[in-house]
């Protein structure tokens, strides 16, 4: 079961687009450099995702709760 790393629903089958939020799902749309388009490095498999996925699309781990974790650290702390 596959699940669109914008809206977090659902999708049953491959599709190249998200019947939800209709988010293209396509793979070349990330790895093209597409100037309007945010994109960040996983921080776990290294893969180029969208800065606003929720999930990183090729490892599927969760990125927004770590995000909320480093924000919590105070840069103190990391000194
Ligand atoms: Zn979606
Ligand atoms: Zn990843």
């Amino acid at each position: 079961m596959l699940k669109c790393p914008y809206c977090c629903e659902e999708l049953t089958s491959e599709v190249n687009r998200c019947v939800h939020c209709s988010q293209f799902l396509i793979d070349d749309i990330i790895h093209s450099d597409f100037p309007s388009l945010d994109k960040k490095k996983c921080v776990f498999c290294g893969k180029k995702i969208l800065s606003r996925a929720k999930i990183c699309k090729h490892c599927h781990k969760w990125l927004d709760e770590l995000d909320q974790a480093v924000r919590d650290v105070d840069p103190d702390d990391l000194v």
